[in-house]
């Protein structure tokens, strides 16, 4: 009989031994319910034929109009890459660089990274730097905002579909298949039968034992690759299979997520204070805030469109600050009943973050396409920074707080050297 698979769970700390699963079956923590293994059917095959698939998808987004618009008999035409490109000629650099990472780069590179990977595993014999690649693609994932863009165009198209005549170009529609593709790539990446493959499955440390948690045992699953290492006294180890760093807990985890929950709070200020942007129409300029375009969309009768630029933008990043801060809060008042409930808002906490920037792309692309001079054109204000910060700082919020937290319960249970090494770290 093969050694026993076992995992401790990335959310609770639960170490939990992996049943043997078949293509399309998923192994669940017992304790808190998050998937530890979800199986694929072919996973190599699969994973690459999507990448592909989606890197060709997003060439054609990028060498075709994406949309145009036509106002009193001037009009203009854009491409994808003008989205980001107008706004550093706008004195926006920073906001530019953060659309082209999230829309283009960041995404290019992933799907690069998963044809390297999975064409080598296919091969039988992995390219070079295959584990170094698939130690850092994962962390990737939610830095790319291809579905938020595609919200974004939908949202910027409804606004000024009154004022003018709007064409979308084929390169909106193959980005569309694009930002679908690259969805289904992220799921179809099966990370253990790959870590299995690349590095194989050394064994579990020896007494480890599932049906409790690892931290009173001195172990920690790792991060990247879910094999369980063994501690050192000070709470530190290396993944024995991809060299991963391993920690009983993310250091300062709560420090950390208050720190950049305040900054959030603070660059949410200017946000909201400031104009996101400016629309002149036949010389009048009107400059708008966030909240201002909302109720603006509101009163123009698009309803739906106000109430997604309210939700992405207003109630996301509050609920978001506050939930993090609860859950802060409620680290210290532990108990397992409301832990799989607060876990569950945890999970919504990450899921939800980047659906916020809605409302940066939809400046960057309104910048970019209304161009007509004095008879209608849109500027970028200050706010679309601060917004962009804001997102960004909350969603660093969530990636800090470590959930397992929420499951080490007040006192009883947490490890005495845990707590030394929060204080000599
Ligand atoms: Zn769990
Ligand atoms: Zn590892």
């Amino acid at each position: 009989m093969p050694p026993r698979r076992l995992r401790a769970c990335h959310e609770c700390d639960w170490v939990a031994a992996l049943p043997p699963l078949r293509p399309g079956e998923k192994a669940d923590c017992p304790r808190c319910g998050h998937t530890l293994v979800r199986r694929h059917y072919r996973a190599a095959q699969r994973s690459l034929a999507l990448a592909v698939a989606a890197l060709v998808a997003l060439a054609l987004g990028v060498s075709f109009p994406f949309v145009s618009f036509q106002v009193g008999g001037i009009g203009n035409r854009i491409e994808l890459t003008q989205t980001a490109t107008t706004l550093i000629g706008f004195h926006q650099p920073l906001v530019a660089i953060v659309v082209l990472l999230t829309i283009l780069v960041l995404p290019a590179v992933y799907l690069l990274g998963v044809i390297w990977l999975q064409s080598g595993l296919m091969r039988g014999a992995p390219w070079p730097g295959s584990r170094a690649l698939a130690r850092s693609l994962d962390h990737l994932n939610p830095w790319m905002m291809a579905d938020v863009f595609i919200i974004g165009a939908l949202v910027s198209l409804i606004k000024i579909a009154g004022m003018a005549e709007v064409q979308l170009g084929t390169a909106f529609w193959a980005f569309c298949a694009f930002a679908v593709l690259l969805l289904m790539t992220t799921q179809s990446i099966d990370g253990d039968w790959m870590w299995f493959t690349l590095a194989g499955e050394p064994r579990a440390p020896h007494g480890t034992h599932p049906g409790e948690r690892a931290a009173v045992q001195d172990i920690t699953g790792c991060p990247t690759c879910g094999l369980i290492g063994r501690l050192d006294e000070r709470g530190r180890g290396q993944c024995r299979r991809c060299g991963e760093r391993l920690r009983a807990r993310l250091p300062h985890s709560q420090q950390r997520t208050w720190a950049l929950l305040a900054a959030a709070c603070v660059m949410y200020l200017p946000a909201n204070l400031y104009p996101i942007m400016t629309t002149t129409s036949l010389g009048h300029s009107q400059p708008s805030t966030i909240i201002g375009g909302v109720v603006d969309l509101w009163q123009m009768g698009s309803w739906p469109v106000a109430s997604v630029i309210f939700v992405a933008s207003i109630l996301v990043p509050v609920g978001k600050v506050v939930a993090l801060a609860w859950l802060c809060l409620a680290v210290r008042h532990s108990d397992e009943l409301h832990a799989s409930t607060r876990t569950r808002l945890y999970r919504l906490t990450e899921l939800i973050g980047r659906w916020s920037m809605v409302d940066v792309f939809v400046v960057a692309i309104l910048v970019a396409l209304i161009r007509a001079g004095s008879l209608m054109s849109i500027t970028p204000g200050p706010a679309a920074l601060a917004f962009a910060g804001v997102v960004v700082l909350t969603m660093l919020a969530a990636m800090t707080f470590d959930p397992r937290l929420i499951w080490d319960g007040p006192d009883h249970s947490r490890p005495q050297h845990l707590e030394e090494v929060a204080h000599d770290r």
